[in-house]
């Protein structure tokens, strides 16, 4: 398993968030509760009178008293069917709102993370949570959490019935409860791991099929295909394993509920014999505990259904919860920085202890200058670029704006500084507008459009609804260089001091269409640009040139410096231009 993945919420973590998640709309739930006791106590009338209907009958009543309390019995079943119903209608918006609720914070949570954190943990793990685990919670607070409020509600009431109607028919209650207690503390203690067990399998087996996916050319290309199939299958065999777990749990458990159920009516009928034989008791009595007794399964079957759930629910939950508990990668110091220098001096970076990639780095870069960073692949550009925009914090060493550590900043005040741009921009689904403003949330149309006319994309004017025009999927859907401007456009709305260029080679493809190449230089014009290039044309435009090789700068200066010191930079140039000439 990987050590990486998201932490999971505790025990107490959990109850904690379930209590809170409750408590969050606690009037309606008490109006809920309330209508379910109501309906609870409506549903005690019809034994308790066919009981009476027996017992005075016996003692010669005629058929008018019987036909009154057949129509009492009518007149309880219809209020219990009216309570019952608007209970359910309040506790099935109650769960809705809930889930909401929850689901709210779990994006909350989920965009709190730490890109490392999302980066080491592998997207398998937090997609099974937002889709399988979320999903099953759903089914929880929609469903169980009413249905088990409402059995709560049936067995108190009904064992309070049996209790007032006489204490010895509680016993045989207790003939029920006591095995369904033992079953329930067997099944408990061992469902909860055997569940997080089954999750794990889950997020494991889809992070492999994704993985498998994802690389399905590299698989072709090195004949991968057997090796792949065979962690598929790995993952299927431990995935088939856990169930097989829970399913057995649950194979043991049900069948010794069930036998316990019969119990009680059994025992009330062969008791309530003898107690009426010995003329202790009347026979309603025996009728009205036997048909309690009866009653009393129906609400703890649910809730056993229930409690089976709620644990598949707890493990969810737990990894659900477990989002919020990833404590966040920095601590803002909350010093201002003092204008737009950037230094990095002494930087030392390991991704796995011990294995330093980055040796020693000091690098200034003034306001407004363009660098370009090049160097073999492999050499520690995009770690540098990592530590530029804060992504990660150096294991020794500092970078800095503004004289303040970049991970010492506010995540917000961060990326209204420096922005990380790589080669792949995502269209959202939602509107262009959408698609532009969540660079700045407060832009007005005014602006989200001059940043559209910076980047040069004409082509809104032609969208059926300008701004309004829905993207993504089943609606219009924008070619790559159109998905750039978008991209760019965002940029120019963000408008941070300093853009780190991460290969954004389809940015500076010299082959891509001059728009492309001007909306780009618009928005590098006037910022501090660190560019990670693969192409030496960008280094030449550049103000300075940093060779990254092995983990150290080992040239650092303008292209004409470079080339004329004739180190390794002037030998990339002559052979490059000697090809393009
Ligand atoms: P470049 O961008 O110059 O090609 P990188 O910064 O991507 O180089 O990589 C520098 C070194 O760090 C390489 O040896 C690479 O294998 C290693 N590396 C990069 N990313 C990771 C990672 N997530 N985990 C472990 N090692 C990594």
């Amino acid at each position: 398993m990987n050590e990486n993945r998201l932490p999971l919420a505790d025990k107490r973590q959990v109850r904690r968030a379930a209590w809170a998640l409750l408590r969050g709309d606690a009037k309606a739930l008490t109006m809920v509760i309330v209508l379910y006791c109501l309906a609870a106590v409506a549903g005690l009338a019809a034994p308790w009178l066919l009981g009476e209907i027996v017992d005075r009958v016996d003692s010669g009543a005629g058929i008018g008293t019987v036909d009154m309390l057949g129509l009492a019995i009518a007149g309880f079943l219809l209020a219990q069917l009216l309570f019952d119903r608007f209970g359910r209608y309040l506790g099935y918006r109650y769960g809705e709102r809930a889930l909401a609720r929850m689901r709210e914070d779990f994006i909350d949570d989920t965009l709190r993370l730490p890109v490392s954190v999302v980066e080491r943990a592998g997207s398998g793990d937090l997609m099974t949570r937002s889709t399988g685990d979320v999903n099953t919670l759903g089914t929880i607070v929609r469903q169980a959490l009413p249905e088990m409020v409402i059995a709560a509600a049936h067995i108190v009431f009904i064992l309070g019935a049996v209790i007032v109607l006489n204490p010895l028919f509680s016993l045989c209650a207790l003939l029920m409860i006591l095995p369904l207690w033992l079953i329930m503390r067997w099944y408990l203690r061992r469902a909860r791991s055997a569940y997080l067990a089954e999750g794990d399998a889950n997020t494991e087996m889809s992070e492999v099929m994704a993985a498998t996916a994802a690389g399905a050319k590299t698989v072709e290309a090195f004949g991968l295909a057997d090796r792949r199939v065979a962690a598929g299958d790995a993952t299927v065999a431990e995935g088939t394993r856990t169930r097989r777990k829970t399913l057995w749990l649950r194979t043991v458990m049900f069948p010794v509920a069930d036998f316990s159920y019969v119990l009680p009516m059994a025992a009330a009928l062969f008791f309530g014999g003898l107690l009426y034989f010995n003329d202790v008791v009347s026979l309603g009595v025996v009728i009205a505990a036997s048909l309690y007794l009866r009653q009393l399964v129906e609400p703890l079957d649910q809730a056993l259904m229930w409690i089976e759930q709620l644990q598949q629910g707890g493990a969810s939950f737990a990894r659900v919860r477990g989002v919020a508990e990833v404590e966040p990668d920095r601590v803002p110091s909350g010093d201002e920085p003092v204008g737009d220098t950037i230094e990095v001096t002494g930087v030392h970076y390991a991704y796995t202890s011990g294995r330093d990639v980055l040796h020693g780095i000091d690098l200034s870069v003034r306001a407004g200058e363009h660098l370009a960073v090049v160097g073999p692949s492999g050499a520690g550009k995009s770690t540098l670029g990592r530590l530029l925009a804060g992504v990660d914090a150096p294991r020794v060493g500092a970078v800095k704006v503004g004289g303040v550590a970049v991970t010492d900043l506010d995540q917000a005040e961060l990326r209204r500084r420096i922005a990380l741009v790589t080669q792949d921009h995502h269209v959202f689904i939602g509107t262009v507008r959408d698609n532009l403003i969540l660079a700045k949330p407060t832009a007005t149309d005014d602006e989200v459009l001059s940043a559209l006319g910076t980047v040069g994309a004409t082509w809104l004017d032609t969208l059926p609804e300008g701004l309004d025009t829905q993207l993504g999927a089943g609606h219009t859907e924008l070619d790559a260089p159109q998905a750039q401007q978008i991209a760019l456009a965002r940029l120019v709305l963000a408008d941070p001091h300093t853009l780190i260029l991460d290969e954004a080679t389809s940015l500076l493809d010299p082959t891509a269409a001059r728009e492309a190449e001007r909306a780009l230089a618009a928005v590098l014009h006037g910022r501090t640009v660190i560019a990670i290039a693969h192409r030496l044309h960008a280094a030449h435009d550049a103000d300075r040139v940093a060779i990254v090789d092995g983990g150290r700068i080992t040239e650092l200066g303008s292209h004409d410096e470079l080339v004329a010191a004739g180190g390794s930079y002037a030998a990339l140039w002559r052979s490059w231009h000697g090809e393009t000439d």
